[in-house]
């Protein structure tokens, strides 16, 4: 069972910014570039928008 939050290194499918975004985020995450919607809050769980780069454990 995954309980742990985690980080994703989601990249911008407009201008290809990589940015890291927590992936139970409860607000919008827009590209720090762009401006353009990456991630949107999806009852705790984000919807990602953009291409995900990889997942950051958060485990350290
Ligand atoms: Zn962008």
């Amino acid at each position: 069972m995954e309980t742990k939050s985690k980080f994703l290194k989601v990249k911008c499918s407009d201008c290809g910014n990589e940015q890291t975004i927590f992936d139970r985020t409860n607000t919008k995450v827009s590209c720090n570039v762009c401006g353009s919607t990456i991630a949107l809050p999806m009852g705790g769980k984000a919807e990602i928008k953009g291409e995900i780069v990889r997942r950051i454990d958060n485990d350290l």
